[in-house]
């Protein structure tokens, strides 16, 4: 078989397809493996990562691929969340002694950044998701911020906690999302398991996941870099063949995994309609300082523009994270720099007096798919008009909002349905935690 894309999507089917002895033959158009959950060099040779990626426990597609490639070791989780106020004041979210879903009873109560009324608006909302959740049929189309003020939630609980959590998870503004989403970060996240919520955080960059030696067990799996497909040909209702460099090469089955934005170019013949779909970005901003500026390992920081930041090296070198980051689009790259340090430096005062030795903007301004209520009914399923094509990519139905999570999700069902049309069933999906 055939796949066209090596992001998450495209790396996930071939590893599973590849698990089964299946030949396949992946084409990926950059130089590097990952899309858009990747690094690369700078012109100095530092590696780093397009953007902080992180993962939840309850990603467990996810992380059955990084077993699968032997590299599940290389992700670091965490069982404390710092939230941080401009000044510095920490609080911490933790599982205590209770089980799920009142794990986070005890420390939610302690959370000294939302007052009472905040967290008895916030434990109603809680409840009022595991009541609706699989009853309610308008979640797809109602906003999140519609729903939480449905359910009379205080400005402070939607500023200081909904938004905090929910715009860094689904990468959108609460008032563009659809509540479906916020119900499943909830539920997965938070409800479902006392220890779901975990934060995952590889510590290679994460270019060094998808490396070649994980693949050399897997011979029958075929990576070619730098080989864009430039045309699928379509004859009688099948794909017949695709062409990259000016060769044809075909196979049995094909797999996209390419983005929405590109599908349409690629395989017309597909009559995917991706015109309902809209970008959101991410802004990563990279500062290195000349001595350490914090001892935290993370931290999500309130009321600013930055709403995260990961310790990359002894506090010396700090990766701020900014989700739906539509406004800096514009920003010229050294103003988005000074907000960024100038807002750090709110937070951390270490980093007052600290020098910065250099700085790097990362703008995504594609980084994944705007979660629009409405959007649901226009994601494409799996299978294609087109006999012998199947479709993968954090975009599709995969059940999950754009992450890398949905990206596997869709890779393993696309392999599902390959495998089967090769006569070889195999399951490789592992259904969301209850
Ligand atoms: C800055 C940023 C931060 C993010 N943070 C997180 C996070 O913390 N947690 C999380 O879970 N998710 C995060 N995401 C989202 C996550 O990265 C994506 O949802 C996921 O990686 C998408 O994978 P994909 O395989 O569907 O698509 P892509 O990664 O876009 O892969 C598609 C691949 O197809 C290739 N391609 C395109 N056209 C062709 C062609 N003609 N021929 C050959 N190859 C082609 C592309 O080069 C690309 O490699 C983030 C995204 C960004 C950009």
């Amino acid at each position: 078989m055939i796949v066209i894309g090596g992001g998450l999507a495209g790396l996930a089917a071939a590893a599973a397809l590849g698990s089964t002895g299946a030949t396949v033959e992946l084409f990926e158009s950059r130089p590097f493996l990952g899309g858009r959950a990747t690094s690369y060099s700078l012109p100095d040779s530092e590696v780093i990562d397009n953007c902080q990626h992180i993962l939840l426990r309850c990603c467990v597609n996810l992380l059955d691929f990084y077993r699968r490639l032997a590299v599940d070791d290389k992700v670091h989780f965490f069982a404390e969340i710092p939230f941080m106020e401009p000044g510095g004041r920490v609080s911490i979210f933790r599982r205590g002694l209770l089980p799920a879903p009142l794990h986070f009873t005890e420390s939610f109560l302690r959370l000294p950044f939302l007052n009472l009324r905040d967290k008895l608006a916030i434990g109603r909302a809680f409840l009022a998701i595991l009541m609706e959740h699989g009853r309610r049929k308008d979640l797809d189309d109602i906003s999140m911020l519609d729903w939480l003020q449905e359910k009379g939630q205080t400005p402070n609980a939607i500023e200081r906690f909904w938004r905090q959590v929910l715009v860094s998870a689904i990468n959108e503004e609460l008032d563009r999302m659809a509540a479906s989403h916020g119900f499943q970060v909830v539920r997965l996240g938070f409800l479902a398991a006392s220890d779901s919520y975990e934060m995952g955080v590889p510590n290679v960059p994460l270019g060094d996941l998808y490396g070649s030696q994980a693949w050399s067990r897997m011979p029958a799996v075929k990576l070619r870099l730098r080989a864009a497909v430039e045309t699928v040909e379509v004859a009688g209702g099948r794909v017949a063949g695709i062409i990259s460099g000016g060769e044809i090469y075909s196979a049995k089955q094909y797999v996209s995994a390419v983005p929405f934005e590109r599908l349409g170019g690629l395989i017309p013949a597909a009559e995917i309609d991706t015109s309902a779909f809209e970008h959101s970005s991410i802004t990563g901003v990279h500062v290195w300082f000349d001595r350490p500026v914090t001892d935290m390992a993370n931290a999500t920081l309130l009321d600013r523009n930055i709403q995260w930041f990961f310790n990359k090296d002894g506090g010396r070198y700090l990766q701020l994270v900014i989700s739906a980051s539509r406004k800096l689009l514009e920003m010229p790259r050294q103003q988005v720099i000074d907000l960024a340090v100038k807002e750090l430096r709110e937070f951390l005062p270490a980093a007052r007096d600290a020098q910065i030795v250099k700085a790097h903007v990362v703008k995504e301004a594609r980084a994944t798919f705007s979660a629009l209520p409405g959007l649901h009914k226009h994601r494409p399923g799996t299978r294609t008009r087109l006999e012998n094509l199947w479709l993968a990519g954090d975009w599709t139905q995969s059940g999950w909002p754009a992450t890398m999570e949905g990206a596997v999700r869709s890779g393993y069902k696309a392999a599902e349905f390959t495998a089967a049309a090769l006569e070889r069933p195999a399951k490789f999906l592992i259904p969301d935690i209850k």
